[in-house]
């Protein structure tokens, strides 16, 4: 943890996923809006330093630590060294994901469990571990970024879409569980986003994907982390449980 301003008391957003994409453009959003930012992410050390330094540099605190979201305990961790180090976790963002498209009949069962224990379990660690003090302090907000896939299905994704799935139906049920407790739970369904996750499809699929949105292109990290950051706030207030898609009329 490093940067100026430590005897200030921002709110804190602790974003999964959030060195990179999406995580990332939504980490600068929350930061914008007044945050400290708590971020993890799975290997690449350069794109968290990067980010943590241009924060920094606008005076925010920053906490980025390299946690594999399919470690419950690491995740444990991190939350705890979040609250010590920052302050109390008001936000919540889970965007850690990755992809490993294959037709069933040739996808292994590792493509499957790889996808659905970083997509899906690693969801249920970070909500887990941020809801008990956030059940104390009977406040808190968390947006879970899910898919397009896991409303609509997809083609070759049948491990990402299910875990997309599973993301949305876990929001929705932790929305009712907690509500009265000062807790709202939402989700975004991003659909095709430019970020490194995508740029490895092929022109066509791309091109596939456009054709059949209404807008007639991919969309920014920045178009999703916007609708986080309004579902994150207050302005959302009396939005809980909702799954919003951002993805252009797809
Ligand atoms: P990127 O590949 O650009 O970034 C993924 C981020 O997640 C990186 O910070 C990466 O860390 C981190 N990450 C991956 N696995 C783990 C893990 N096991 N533990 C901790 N961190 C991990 O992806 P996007 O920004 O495109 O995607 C973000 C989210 O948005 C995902 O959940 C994705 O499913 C969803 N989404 C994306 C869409 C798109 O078109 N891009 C469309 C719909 C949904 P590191 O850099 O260290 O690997």
């Amino acid at each position: 943890m490093n940067g100026p301003g430590q005897e200030t008391s921002r709110p804190v957003a602790l974003v999964s996923g959030g060195s990179r994409g999406i995580g990332r453009a939504v980490a600068l959003r929350l930061a914008e809006e007044g945050h400290d930012v708590s971020l993890c992410y799975r290997g690449d050390e350069q794109a968290a330093a990067n980010l943590r330094k241009e924060l920094n540099e606008i005076g925010v605190r920053v906490l980025a630590r390299r946690v594999d979201v399919t470690d419950a305990a690491a995740v444990r961790d991190w939350v705890d060294a979040t609250e010590l180090e920052l302050g109390p976790v008001a936000v919540a963002v889970t965007s850690a994901g990755i992809t490993r498209d294959r037709p069933m009949l040739l996808m292994s069962d590792g493509d499957w469990h790889d996808v659905v224990d970083t997509n899906l379990d690693g969801v249920h660690h970070v909500c887990k571990a941020v809801l008990f003090p956030m059940m104390k302090r009977r406040a808190g907000s968390i947006v879970t970024v899910a898919s397009v896939s896991g409303l609509q299905g997809n083609a070759g994704q049948t491990n990402y879409a299910a875990s997309k799935a599973g993301i949305i139906a876990l929001s929705r049920s932790l929305a009712k569980e907690v509500g009265r407790r000062g807790i709202r739970v939402n989700s975004v369904a991003p659909g095709l986003i430019d970020t490194d996750m995508s740029a490895v499809l092929d022109d066509r699929v791309r091109q596939q994907v456009t054709e059949r949105t209404a807008l007639g292109r991919a969309g920014l990290a920045a178009e999703v982390a916007e609708v986080v950051a309004f579902l994150a706030s207050a302005r959302a207030s009396y939005v809980t449980g909702a799954v919003l898609p951002v993805d252009g009329g797809l």
